[in-house]
């Protein structure tokens, strides 16, 4: 069934009766093409883009909860190309521009909503590092616009510009930035997907990989045994767990990153305002709420919830920034486990496995690179080479010390990335 607006015109006046489910519940095949570990936002786009791109359709995604429920739906949806170092720029550049044209792409609405993001700075040391920025991502051939503090107290005149702390110098506009709908994203690519034949298998917990000289024969699951040629693991902060059943040991540690939101409230934030000083970000949901974060809460978990400690510290990165949030009510707290590499970029490429592959390393960033991670690992799945915009994201870079993106400039340090 194609979306449209006459259709929901239609289904409206004819009592909502005639709308099919967005995708199949199928049983496993024993046999496919194509397997993708992990039913993420990059899982479900690799699988679109291998059936739209390369008409690879003998696929499926095998998912051990439900989709979405990982960190594709529990991100605070900022969308941006603002990176600085080639192997990024590029890549993220795409991301963006597949964005652009997601929702005709999928008919879906994903609420791309490109409200712009600004990035503050508080010391004249930070203008330049983001004058240098912002031309990078004009050389990039995306936008920048370097504001000084009127610039800035124009769009965001709420902020304390005064803070003893960290007075506002000033801002990086990026206005082709903004936020999605991430559950959505999810379920844009999972109908679409569908629609092209991959097999979307929920409560499929991959338990092993199997590997017969050199080569990947197929997985273990809890829906048993299933066969395939290519095997990807896209499997974001369980990676290293995932990856461990083929005896590879990644250069991931995971991380729990929390996220907040308020009650709704009436349109106040209508941009993504970015505090790194402060380590915080907000942004104000289409339902009204202010949707905010912070750091990581530094050190390796699996748990999937913060602690109290990180709480504390964003909340007072809010007050230091925006001291009216104080009025507003937290209505709700959650965390997702971060798949965090030593450069904080990162790795889409084949393993030492033929026919294994391997898509993470988003430390907590992966949501904008959802279109572009798909489209590219796609690209290595079906033609055996990196696509042209992906090929700095090597998993041996960590062992050669080569090519190695810190975009950060924290060194070696995962949980600072
Ligand atoms: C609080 C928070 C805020 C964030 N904010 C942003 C942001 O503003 N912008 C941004 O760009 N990024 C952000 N991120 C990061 C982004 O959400 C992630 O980098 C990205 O979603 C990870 O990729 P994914 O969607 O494929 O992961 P996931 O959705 O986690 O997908 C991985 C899937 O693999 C499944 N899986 C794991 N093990 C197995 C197994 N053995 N068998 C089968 N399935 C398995 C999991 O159940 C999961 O569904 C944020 C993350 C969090 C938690």
């Amino acid at each position: 069934m194609r979306y449209s607006a006459l259709k929901i015109l239609t289904q409206g006046l004819t009592g909502n009766k005639g709308w099919t489910p967005a995708w199949r519940q199928p049983e496993p095949k024993s046999d496919y093409d194509v397997l993708i570990i992990g039913g993420g936002g990059h899982g479900l786009a690799t699988a679109y883009y291998l059936a739209r791109t390369y008409g690879l359709t003998n696929v499926a995604v095998l998912e051990k909860g439900y989709l979405g429920g990982g960190n594709v739906g529990r991100n605070t949806t900022i969308v941006r190309a603002n990176y600085f170092l080639p192997g990024n720029s590029e890549f993220y550049s795409h991301s963006l521009k597949l964005w652009e044209g997601l929702e005709a792409d999928l008919n879906y609405n994903v609420m791309h909503s490109q409200r712009g993001l600004i990035n503050l700075f508080h010391s004249d040391g930070q203008r330049d590092a983001f004058a240098r920025r912002g031309n990078a991502m004009i050389n990039q051939g995306d936008d920048a616009e370097l504001l000084d503090r009127d610039g800035v107290r124009e769009y965001l005149p709420y902020l304390d510009f005064d803070n003893g702390r960290f007075p506002i110098y000033g801002g990086l506009y990026h206005p082709r930035g903004g936020t999605a709908r991430h559950d959505a994203v999810a379920w844009g690519y999972a109908r679409a997907a569908d629609q092209r034949g991959v097999d979307l298998i929920q409560n499929c917990e991959v338990t092993g990989i199997d590997i017969s000289g050199g080569k990947v024969t197929g997985v273990q699951t809890t829906r048993g045994a299933i066969r395939a040629k290519k095997v990807a693991i896209v499997t974001a902060g369980r990676s290293g767990q995932v990856a461990a059943m083929a005896g590879l040991r990644l250069p991931i540690e995971s991380h729990i990153l929390q996220a907040f939101v308020t009650e709704g409230l009436k349109p106040v934030i209508n941009h993504v305002v970015s505090f790194g000083m402060g380590h915080f970000y907000i942004s104000q949901s289409d339902k009204g709420g202010l949707v905010f974060g912070g750091d990581l809460d530094l050190y390796a978990s699996y748990a999937q919830r913060g602690n109290l400690p990180m709480a504390e510290h964003v909340m007072e990165a809010a007050m230091t920034l925006m001291p009216i949030i104080g009025r507003a009510k937290v209505l709700r707290s959650w965390g997702g486990i971060m798949d965090m590499t030593p450069d904080g970029s990162p790795i889409i490429d084949k393993t030492g496995i033929e026919g294994l592959y391997i898509d993470c390393g988003w430390n907590y960033g992966g949501f904008k690179a959802v279109p572009a991670s798909g489209d590219c690992l796609a690209h290595l799945i079906a033609t055996d080479k990196p696509h042209e915009v992906a090929k700095g994201f090597r998993l041996d870079r960590f062992r050669t010390g080569r090519g190695i993106i810190d975009e950060e400039g924290t060194g070696a340090q995962h949980n600072l990335h």
